[in-house]
């Protein structure tokens, strides 16, 4: 297992080498850069809902539709400015990196800094510095010594994060409805507690050592009685206070 992750196919994530490790990521040195096998690989050994799963394949291949996607697309190039800055009178391109991470208009700012907060109490690595880069590489994302499945957890959170942005996005920029700032986070905390509802779920459905193991892995990985209180009577609650 140790080998495995000093494979140049995942980036490793170290709270000193972080921003290094992104640039390489980003093209500087191509031996870190995961092939995308390895990331489709980790795509699907994550355990989010499969809508979730399908949004980061669109990624790796480069079909997610945000403007700048139109771009490409014969008498589409007029869509390319992100409609929510342009009802602020803000005329911009909508870029990936604009949706998710530059966007003063689809919440993805308290977003970001609800994930933030719920990977402070999981953790005391330092929370990474999200760039497009690193976004586009999360199912290979990894930590050189990692024995509380911080790196699992990490990726999912990412994954949840640019879902929540894309699906908040969506409701304002395509129906044209009024999404408050705070709606985005509102989506990721249903999301995150959702996964920890499932997780604990299936549980159940396993007996003896093998639902013993499941569930102390699952205390790791959700920060049991600081994320999350796994109740054995009530089920799984989290806390994002
Ligand atoms: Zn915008």
């Amino acid at each position: 297992m140790h080998t495995l992750l000093l494979s140049p196919d995942h980036i490793h994530l170290d709270s000193f080498y972080c921003s290094y490790e992104y640039t390489i990521y980003q093209g500087l040195n191509h031996n870190i850069r995961p092939t995308n096998g390895k990331l489709l690989k980790g795509v699907r050994a994550l355990r989010v809902p499969p809508c979730l799963k399908d949004h980061l394949r669109c990624l790796l291949i480069g079909r997610i539709k945000c403007r700048t996607f139109w771009d490409k697309i014969p008498g589409c190039t007029e869509r390319v400015m992100c409609l929510l800055c342009r009802k602020k009178n803000i005329n911009v391109l909508e870029s990936k990196q604009h949706m998710w991470l530059e966007c003063e208009n689809n919440g993805q700012e308290l977003a970001w800094e609800t994930t933030k907060n719920t990977w402070q109490k999981t953790t005391d690595r330092n929370w990474p510095n999200i760039t497009a880069g690193l976004i586009r590489g999360v199912p290979a994302l990894s930590f050189k010594h990692d024995f509380s499945k911080d790196a699992e957890r990490l990726r999912i959170l990412i994954t949840v994060t640019i879902w929540a942005i894309w699906k908040s996005r969506n409701k304002s920029a395509i129906t044209n409805q009024d999404v408050a700032p705070s709606e985005t986070s509102e989506i990721l905390k249903e999301l995150i507690s959702d996964i920890v509802r499932k997780n604990w779920n299936v549980m159940h459905f396993m007996e003896g050592i093998r639902r013993s193991d499941r569930q102390h892995e699952l205390c790791a990985l959700w920060a049991n009685k600081r994320l999350v209180d796994f109740n054995l009577k009530t089920g799984p609650n989290v806390d994002f206070s």
